[in-house]
């Protein structure tokens, strides 16, 4: 007789959706650019964070926000939970056998479809400034105007990122996914 496979489906399931929550949590109240807890974080998820240096540069020139971990090492941290859930699912999917078993790997594989893009743009929600009223545009528009210290060259097609908003900052045909959040461009 083999073993029910439900029990282990049932665990990945909460074992993705308490890191997703953790990789949120941390990630959105540490300190501006990382601190000892998210550093510790991306360690355990085998993650190379970003250099001192490269932490300055996406805090000045990448989308604005008031605290938190650069949202491409956010990516990184939650694509690493996507990919150890994903090679942990295989084995069950192939073992799945009762109906129960069966939606709850298609619930797991939904979820997965999904989970790096849904967890990277709620951080970026999280971390991002207040957005401004109306009537605060029109008292202080030089105020409320979004900074990228990069300097974005005029005349450039204003491409922007779809999920943290900052504009494209190359010349480049070739349009990879956003420095800053790993998100697409358009
Ligand atoms: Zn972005």
């Amino acid at each position: 007789m083999t073993e029910a496979v439900l029990p282990h489906l049932r665990g990945l399931a909460s074992w993705m959706e308490e890191q997703a929550a953790r990789v949120l949590e941390v990630g959105s109240t540490c300190a501006l650019g990382g601190d000892a807890a998210w550093d510790g974080l991306l360690h355990e998820l085998g993650i190379t964070p970003l250099s001192a240096d490269e932490r300055r540069k996406h805090i000045a020139e990448g989308p604005k926000r008031s605290r938190g971990a650069s949202p491409i090492e956010v990516r990184w941290a939650i694509n690493a939970v996507y990919e150890r859930a994903r090679t942990a699912l295989r084995p069950m999917d192939f073992r799945a056998e009762t109906t129960e078993e069966n939606d709850l790997v298609r619930k797991i594989e939904q979820r997965l479809y999904s989970i790096v893009d849904d967890v990277t743009r709620e951080h970026i929600k999280r971390v991002s400034p207040p957005a401004p009223t109306t009537s605060s545009i029109f008292a202080n528009a030089r105020a409320t105007t979004p900074s990228y210290g990069g300097g974005v060259k005029s005349g450039l097609n204003q491409m922007k990122c779809t999920a943290c908003g900052a504009p494209r900052k190359t010349e480049d045909p070739n349009i990879g996914p956003c420095v800053y959040c790993g998100g697409t461009l358009a």
